[in-house]
């Protein structure tokens, strides 16, 4: 790779000041061939942590550092408690807001669960599904993902699917047999006019929260296997779609991950949950 994004924007912007010309900026993550890919996208999974006003705190915290970031996305979730304060926080930052899940069925008489129209109508851009504590701890099923992530899409809302083995799965060497069902099982019946619309997260179970890192290595590997996935349901525009690694980035580790070729972001838990560590993985994640 010649040049990293950062420098050749700081070259155009200026070249254009200079001539006089509309500036005209890079948003896109290059592939190695310098074809523009896919937009670095960085995501904080609060899980249920911070009440209302806590999250409105480390909103502000985020966005007085980095709130008017626009070559990477940001989104951030919170819990369905604070959505609506964290969006009135958020006004018209660059940073994106996400839930942490939702239920298929429009409404109805589904106690305690939460619409993608409910969510739209709180401004969330995002939602992330099948995240693996929903699957250990709920007994989430690839089938009810699936209903969810095309609940997701036909409300305009870009679902985040989680997808990522076990240690014992590993170990066994199942681990591409087992994410290649939650990707097929997740996806099923999302059209190719949508597809580019969707976010994958791999995120292997024994990572998550354990302070356990999948070495670059190990995580592309997955991650090109989950392209090649994504290639069959969908075609050319597979390289639309961007796949996310999730499970103990933090800034120590995340240069070398979001280096890899088929890395196009994080999905971060720990690290989100502190203004400063957070920016940090943004700011890491521009300078790629
Ligand atoms: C997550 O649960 O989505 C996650 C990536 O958590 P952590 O970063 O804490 O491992």
């Amino acid at each position: 790779m010649a040049e990293s994004c950062a420098a050749r924007n700081a070259f155009w912007r200026h070249f254009t000041t200079v001539f006089h010309l509309t500036p005209f900026v890079f948003p896109l993550k290059l592939s190695t061939t310098m074809e523009k890919v896919r937009r670095t996208l960085i995501a904080g999974n609060w899980k249920m942590n911070k009440t209302a006003a806590e999250a409105e705190e480390l909103t502000r915290g985020i966005l007085a550092e980095i709130g008017k970031v626009t070559d990477v996305n940001v989104v951030i979730c919170p819990p369905f408690t604070a959505l609506e304060r964290v969006s009135k926080v958020l006004g018209n930052s660059t940073i994106q807001l996400g839930a942490q899940n939702m239920h298929f069925e429009p409404s109805g008489a589904f106690t305690g669960e939460i619409s993608a129209e409910m969510l739209r109508n709180s401004f969330c851009k995002f939602v992330i599904l099948g995240h693996s504590e929903r699957r250990a701890y709920f007994k989430e099923s690839d089938e009810l993902i699936n209903k969810k992530v095309l609940s997701a899409l036909h409300n305009k809302i870009k679902p985040i699917l989680c997808v990522g083995e076990t240690l014992e799965e590993r170990e066994k060497g199942k681990m591409l047999s087992v994410i290649k069902k939650q990707v097929l099982g997740g996806l099923a019946e999302v059209s190719k006019e949508v597809a580019e619309e969707v976010v994958v997260a791999y995120e292997p179970v024994w990572a998550i929260g354990t302070g356990k890192t999948a070495t670059p290595e190990m995580a592309q590997e997955v991650h090109g296997a989950i392209r090649k996935m994504l290639a069959q349901l969908f075609g050319p525009v597979s390289e639309k779609i961007r796949i996310l690694y999730g499970g103990s980035m933090k800034p120590e580790n995340a240069k070398e991950l979001l280096a890899q070729p088929d890395i196009d972001g994080g999905l971060i838990g720990g690290a989100a949950l502190k203004a400063s560590s957070f920016a940090e993985l943004v700011k890491i994640a521009l300078a790629q």
